[in-house]
């Protein structure tokens, strides 16, 4: 709870760290660019080297191998553009920012189960056949953990399928990152995506991070920094807070704790006695993230009763520009329409306590309570007419 009510909408963005608000204030009040070679620019390069190592550390990367970029879609849009003339496979799930790019480029895109978990042998059916029509090994693009459901994916298991039939695989991290472990060598993949600001760093930073001497094909083309694979003065502060912010969120702090308010919230939901559906709950997710629908408001209502009662949260997916139309996740779950179009999701962290999702829990019952008593209404004006 803060002086402006109960913010759970982390998997939008979550808070800045104290440390990486620190680290960014001392960066900003410093002159001197990275490329230039006396002291200035050199203090410069020392915040970018340190945000550098603390970044990759974070994932079990090298620190020669990670690129910086201005967040999770650049670095999306940076893997997939990175394909050459591989045919591209993705699954229905992934976020804008690898989907738009994908659809431009023809993607087989594979299904997903009820349960949210992307469907591994469809994937590697597709992977078959866009590798024997291409005449040549394709490029995947999987999430890690789904914005929405917090579902987890079995990115290792499709890591270790595809690349047996000579794929590369980049897989988008961007909220698994700081909320479970998440190490590139044991997840096996080539190329992974990870933004600063869903693990309490600031919003326009992020990062690509290969595994290995692999081909990256720049989007931005500048002076020759990032190793050639990213042109353009770098952003010193943003990048020192989100090594600052890295640095911390490697410990994990208190995932049981946040587990358990998931946990919590759900059993209550549960007890109202409206159909219920919480999506994903049997499948591994991410311990921050619940997402579900009781079908009596749409998505759009809910979110706005609930943020005049001063609690924060997302219909669907909140990277739409404020758009609010039936999440594609949910639809890609084989959910109908007034289902998917009356999903929420509300994700939480550090900074929250057990007393939030009380609060969250009474307004929620409070809304629900006034549409089932407007419905009662209009059923009497309409018995009564
Ligand atoms: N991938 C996923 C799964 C995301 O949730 C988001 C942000 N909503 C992004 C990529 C894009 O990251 P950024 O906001 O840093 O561009």
């Amino acid at each position: 709870m803060t002086a402006r009510g109960i913010y759970l909408d982390w998997n939008a963005t979550a808070p800045l760290r104290p440390t990486a608000l620190a680290a960014m204030t001392s960066a900003l009040q410093e002159v001197g660019n990275a490329s230039s070679v006396h002291a200035f620019g050199r203090r410069a390069r020392a915040w970018i080297d340190q945000a550098r190592d603390e970044v990759a550390a974070l994932v079990g990367g090298r620190s020669a191998l990670l690129t910086f970029t201005s967040g999770g879609t650049e670095a999306n849009n940076l893997a997939l553009n990175s394909r050459g003339t591989r045919p591209l496979v993705i699954s229905a799930i992934e976020h804008e920012s690898v989907l738009k790019p994908a659809r431009l480029a023809g993607a087989q895109v594979a299904r997903v189960g009820r349960s949210g978990e992307i469907d591994v042998a469809h994937l590697g059916y597709l992977i078959d056949k866009a590798s024997e029509s291409a005449g040549r090994p394709a490029f995947i693009s999987v999430m890690l953990a789904n914005n929405e459901t917090g579902v987890i994916q079995p990115v290792a298991e499709i890591a270790h399928m595809a690349k047996a039939k000579g794929a590369l695989v980049h897989c988008d991290a961007t909220q698994a990152v700081g909320r479970v472990p998440v190490d590139i060598n044991a997840l096996g993949v080539d190329y992974l995506t990870i933004s600063a600001h869903k693990l309490g760093g600031p919003q326009g930073a992020g990062a690509l991070v290969l595994a290995g001497d692999l081909p990256v094909e720049p989007l931005v083309m500048g002076g020759g920094q990032e190793r050639n694979r990213r042109g353009g003065t770098e952003n010193v502060a943003a990048i020192a807070g989100f090594g600052a912010a890295a640095k911390e969120a490697a410990q994990l702090g208190d995932v049981g704790r946040i587990a358990a308010m998931r946990d919590a919230l759900e059993d209550r939901l549960t007890q109202f006695g409206l159909p219920m559906t919480i999506f994903g709950r049997a499948a591994k997710r991410l311990p921050n993230t619940t997402c579900f629908a009781s079908g009596t408001k749409t998505a759009e209502t809910l979110v706005m009763a609930l943020d005049l009662s001063g609690i924060a949260i997302s219909a669907g997916s909140a990277c739409s520009s404020g758009k609010v139309r039936p999440s594609h996740v949910i639809s890609a779950m084989g959910f109908d329409a007034a289902t998917a179009g009356s999903a929420i999701r509300v994700s939480w962290g550090w900074q929250n306590e057990a007393s939030d999702i009380d609060t969250f829990v009474a307004a929620w019952g409070r809304v629900q309570r006034a549409g089932l008593a407007q419905r009662d209404d209009a059923e009497t004006r309409i018995s009564a007419a």
